[in-house]
């Protein structure tokens, strides 16, 4: 039987999980507390990479009782440290601020960020002369010997080079080699997302109340997901 998640909160790729709280991906469980790639567990706390197992702290086995009574005690120790309640802080992150997509939605400085304690990376350029060959429009006409050359970003200018696994998926796909650099490509993706902020509209049909990402002054037409459904199916 498939269950949807429930009674979880602030949970991140999860499966079939019930009462998971500050949990990246738990699948199949139930009671777990910040826990990470957990599998059909219950009762965990702080556990990492676990699979069918009941009442662990930091991947450590307790039994019923002990395990309610020590994990009483964490909870009392993080509320004093105002831990309890948050997910994961950002500090224990792998990942440089702004390799992630929180940078995308709440962009920062790089001093705003090591303000904070958290990590940041400059993306190198490939540094040298870039290349005056000017590759084929069509991939099919494209030689490997792209990958040896330092290529120009036409928007922002910064160098960039193709690799070969990158190369192969154009090919593969017909697309056509990119002329702009990786940090061009991401930022023309992310202005294609719809904002983050819901706005009170009417369905253009029946005049039903919804929300949507489209502001009043946008162009796109609006419909409930009734008529929307009625209009396209
Ligand atoms: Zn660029
Ligand atoms: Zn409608």
């Amino acid at each position: 039987m498939y269950i949807n998640p429930q009674l979880s909160y602030q949970t991140l790729g999860t499966l079939e999980t019930f009462n998971c709280h500050f949990c990246l991906y738990a699948f199949h469980s139930s009671d777990l507390w910040y826990c990470e790639q957990c599998f059909s567990c219950k009762n965990c706390f702080g556990c990492v990479g676990l699979r069918n197992k009941q009442y662990c702290i930091f991947n450590k086995q307790f039994k019923k009782e002990e395990y309610e009574k020590e994990v009483a005690k964490i909870i009392a120790h993080m509320q004093k440290t105002g831990e309890w309640g948050q997910f994961f802080p950002v500090e224990i992150s792998p990942f440089p601020y702004n390799d992630t997509v929180a940078h995308g939605y709440f962009p920062l400085s790089p001093e705003q960020v090591s303000s904070r304690g958290w990590k940041w990376q400059e993306r190198e350029a490939p540094s040298g002369k870039p290349s005056d060959m000017s590759f084929p429009e069509k991939i099919a006409d494209v030689k490997d010997e792209i990958l040896d050359h330092i290529l120009a970003c036409e928007e922002c200018g910064k160098n960039y080079k193709l690799q070969r696994m990158e190369l192969d998926f154009y090919r593969n796909m017909h697309l056509p080699v990119p002329r702009v650099c990786p940090d061009c490509r991401y930022d023309a993706r992310m202005e294609l997302r719809n904002p983050r902020q819901l706005h009170d509209r009417s369905c253009k049909k029946c005049r039903a109340d919804v929300r949507s990402p489209f502001a009043p002054d946008r162009p796109e037409t609006i419909y409930c997901e009734q008529c929307y459904l009625e209009a396209v199916n």
